[in-house]
């Protein structure tokens, strides 16, 4: 009988909203437009984009042995503030890799009872990992041409769990077909960026973007190179413009600030201490940041 090893229950069980896989390839047209837009430098400052190139499009060099890629999406809300949705609570990396390690142990003792040793990693969002492609490898959705992975089901608020491991495909199940490209003749997230940074289909400019500029960049600006629009740390102008974005309540962990957040005043922000930040904020993604590039963004 052929092995099957099942992970939707341990995805329901942990809150994904959906899960899938993918044998591992190498990777393909996501990879060469990532490969171009650092050749085009438009990672600005973020050097460690440009490294271990090798890894991003052959996961079998971050795991040996590596025959499958499995993806998790993980729901953040659509809270609209001056803070991105998604840093409105506890740190997603530390709450999806806790779950996902729960998942990789799962999966080890699956493996152990047909004899294999099981080799498999979590990540999220923090090594070389093409998460967008396998997941829309894993018919999670399709990527948009503001570069998201979009779930006709779910919409533009997840963020991407993924376990590479030495599991063949198909001891998993049947694997997904691909979902077909949904953006059609739609243009709105590039016309909605007030930067210009988003300026072609899967051409973002980091070194125009908001984002890059309230997160991203270690500077501390005596002159802003964009125009913030009132945003603080991150930017969703071109998410809230794409009709997939919807509503959504996401994972109650990765908003526990959201109303604390809201209710702050630019005044409040400016006479935070960095010890009431670290209590406040120090396991939340805002410390990415940390409060001297807040009070600069403010
Ligand atoms: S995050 Fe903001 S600045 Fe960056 S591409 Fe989107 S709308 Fe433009
Ligand atoms: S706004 Fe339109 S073009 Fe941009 S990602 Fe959404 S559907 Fe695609």
């Amino acid at each position: 009988m052929a092995i099957l090893i099942s992970i939707s229950s341990l995805s329901d069980k942990e809150g994904f909203v959906d899960w899938g896989f993918a044998p591992v390839a190498e990777t393909g047209e996501d990879y060469r437009r990532f490969r171009e837009y650092i050749s085009r430098g438009e990672n600005a400052d973020m050097k460690y984009l440009a490294k271990n190139m090798d890894k991003r499009e052959n996961p079998s060099l971050l795991v040996p042995g590596a025959r499958s890629v499995i993806c998790f999406l993980a729901p953040y809300s659509s809270i609209r503030s001056s803070v991105a949705a998604f840093a409105l609570g506890k740190d997603y990396h530390d709450v999806i890799k806790e779950k996902l390690r729960r998942i990789s142990l799962h999966l080890s003792q699956e493996c152990a009872k047909h004899n294999l040793e099981y080799n498999g990693r979590c990540f999220i969002d923090s090594a070389p990992v093409m998460e967008r492609y396998w997941a829309a490898e894993a018919g999670l959705g399709f990527i948009g041409r503001n570069n998201f992975l979009i779930s006709p089901e779910y919409g533009l608020r997840t963020l991407i769990g993924v376990i590479i491991c030495n599991i063949p495909a198909e001891w998993l199940g049947e694997r997904r077909e691909k979902i077909a490209d949904g953006c059609g003749e739609c243009r709105r997230c590039m016309d909605a960026c007030p930067e210009g940074a988003l300026y072609a289909p899967f051409r973002l400019d980091a070194r125009k973007c908001i984002s890059f500029h309230t997160i991203e960049s270690r500077e501390i600006y005596s002159a802003r190179p964009v125009d913030y629009c009132g945003q603080i740390f991150g930017c969703e102008i071109c998410l809230r413009a794409c009709p997939y974005d919807r509503d959504s309540e996401g994972w109650e962990e990765l908003r526990t600030n959201a109303e604390e957040i809201l209710s702050k005043s630019p005044q409040d922000w400016h006479v935070m201490d960095k010890k009431e930040f670290k209590e406040r904020f120090g396991d939340t993604p805002l410390s990415r940041a940390g409060l001297d590039k807040i009070k600069n963004n403010l």
